[in-house]
């Protein structure tokens, strides 16, 4: 592994001083004033801050202002003044908007990875996905929000002489909840789309990773956002993300199921809206036609992107039976081969994980899955010889029931491998379990995966792909079935959950009561034969 500290953007980095404790890991540091400027975007009033530590090398990098109620209360009330006017601003400028944004980001992009990876730990090619997804969903929304914006006509009940328009009514002010395990792109993503609906957005991206969110909120301002639009509030999501579903008029939730399910409660007993995207424990599915090598590199990344740390992330692995050794044979090899670094550079195929909790329950999983007799196949340690949080990428063999990582979510770079001999094997125990989130199925026969695919019950399944198909496709709404959640991002889905519809149904000539002296029982007779000859005319 590298000492050396590249500082690939040339942009925001100075050399920090080294760390004695781990000194493979290059030191980094952020120039004081553009942390300055980066945390005075969010609207806390408090004094206090909370330290954030960097996980490449546990290096102090910023310290985050902390928001109090009264700043929550201030940032909504900003917000909604902000968004009766943006409410107002045609779609197409606020797609012109976007589509500046899409430049933007990919303009500055290696700044946008500095941050990233020095915030989260991940491997800097993991966090090229992430200015990826936000160019990918502001080009889709700057693209096609005026047509799935726009107003519809649909059947009125007296063919001719009523007209039914529907509009799409923005929400208001939404409330965005994030997480840190992609820390740029989900903070901003499902913004993007409440934006271009004609809403305003209070977010509070997770405590760990403000900094890469409050750089997508100067983006989004430098872009052409007006004034206001975004507010930044910070703090723990017990406190600061019940103040917030406490004011908004619609909650986006990126998390884990057990918050998602809290935050659905108390959306519940205010009666708003709200998609919760939410945890999984995603199978993926061999099927003994299946490109081995292909099958091994896919589930490779499929496994181990980010060290597991992503939600569609794999972490079941169903091999059939007459191509188990050799596939074994090749990922193992595969996951041998790997990469592992702390660094900013490109040449890492997987960094430290984000935290010690992390680490902590990634062990546990392994600890007991091995006292219970499950057997280690590659990697299955802790090695914060590499950096405070590093985590080998592990694959276990011959996981059962009892064991913890059987049916619960790691969240980390944690896999167990498991042999099927029918296909309706296989699909019975990849819908095992309470998840639903993504799955993944390899097959030299497309036609025959995506039959099975409809038998999975998962809200994305990929074929011949880890997870990118899916999620890279913004067009393809994105979102889980049973516990990984409730509703959809990407696509009309994701930004019409940002709407209220409306119906403004017009009215001509006739009217709904009795005319032309006609008596109320006569009335009704003619309503009743119209009625039969509309069901003859084979009207809806
Ligand atoms: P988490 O639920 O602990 O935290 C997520 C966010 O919710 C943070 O901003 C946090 O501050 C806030 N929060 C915590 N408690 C809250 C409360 N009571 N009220 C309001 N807000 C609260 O999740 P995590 O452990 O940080 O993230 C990892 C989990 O997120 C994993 O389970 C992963 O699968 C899931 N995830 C899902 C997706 C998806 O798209 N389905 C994407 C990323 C992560």
């Amino acid at each position: 592994m590298s000492a050396s500290n590249p500082t690939p953007s040339g942009g925001p980095l100075v050399e920090g001083p080294r760390d004695p404790e781990h000194d493979v890991t290059a030191s980094y540091a952020l120039e004081p004033d553009y942390v300055a400027r980066l945390t005075a975007r969010i609207l806390a009033t408090s004094g206090e801050s909370k330290e954030a530590r960097s996980p490449l090398n546990g290096a102090p990098l910023a310290h985050i202002p902390q928001s109090t109620e009264a700043d929550v209360d201030e940032a909504f009330a900003r917000a909604r003044r902000a968004q009766e006017k943006w409410a107002a601003t045609p779609v197409a400028e606020r797609e012109a908007f976007l589509l500046r944004l899409h430049d933007l980001v990919l303009d500055r992009q290696q700044e946008i990875l500095d941050l990233i990876v020095l915030e989260s730990g991940k491997a800097r090619k993991h966090a090229f996905d992430e200015p990826l997804h936000i160019a990918l969903t502001a080009r889709y929304y700057g693209r096609r929000s005026r047509e799935i914006l726009g107003t519809e006509r649909r059947a009125g009940v007296i063919p001719a002489l009523t007209r039914v328009d529907l509009n799409h009514v923005p929400k208001g002010v939404v409330g965005i909840i994030s997480p840190w395990n992609y820390p740029f792109t989900m903070a901003l993503c499902d913004g993007l789309a409440a934006l271009a609906a004609g809403n305003a957005v209070v977010a509070k991206p997770d405590a760990q990773t403000m900094l890469s969110a409050l750089l997508g909120a100067q983006l989004l301002e430098e872009a052409g956002l007006p004034k206001d639009l975004w507010q930044v509030v910070a703090g723990p999501g017990s406190k600061i993300g019940t103040n917030i579903i406490e004011r908004a008029d619609y909650i986006c939730f990126t998390g884990s199921t057990q918050t998602g399910k809290i935050i659905g409660k108390q959306c519940a007993e205010r009666l708003i809206g709200c998609s919760l995207e939410l945890g999984g424990k995603n199978p993926m599915l061999v099927l003994a036609d299946a490109d081995v090598e292909r099958a091994a590199e896919g589930a490779t990344r499929a496994v181990f992107s980010n060290a597991g740390q992503l939600c569609v992330s794999v972490e079941r692995l169903f091999v059939a039976d007459a191509i188990y050794d050799r596939f074994v044979e090749r990922f193992v090899a595969r996951t041998q081969a790997m990469t592992l670094g702390a660094t900013l550079g490109w040449d890492n195929d997987m960094g430290p994980l984000i935290s010690q909790d992390q680490v902590d329950t990634a062990t546990a999983h392994v600890e007991d899955a091995v006292a219970k007799g499950a057997r280690v196949l590659a990697g299955g340690k802790a090695r914060p010889d590499l950096a405070p949080y590093f985590f080998e990428p592990t694959i276990l063999e011959g996981v059962t029931p009892e064991m913890t990582v059987f049916g619960n979510e790691t969240f980390g770079p944690v896999v167990a491998i498991y042999r099927f001999h029918s296909e309706d094997e296989a699909v019975e125990r990849a819908n095992d379990g309470e998840y639903g989130l993504n799955a993944s199925i390899y097959s030299r026969d497309a036609e025959r995966a995506r039959r099975l695919a409809s038998r999975v019950k998962c809200g994305t399944v990929n074929v011949n792909e880890a997870f990118a198909a899916s999620f890279a496709s913004i067009d393809a709404p994105m979102g889980g079935m049973r516990q990984s959640g409730m509703g959809r991002r990407q696509g009309s889905e994701g930004i019409l959950r940002y709407t209220e519809t409306q119906s403004v149904a017009t009215q001509r000539v006739l009217r709904f009561s009795p005319m032309l002296g006609l008596s109320e029982e006569a009335y009704a007779k003619v309503m009743t034969a119209s009625l039969r000859v509309l069901k003859k005319l084979g009207r809806a």
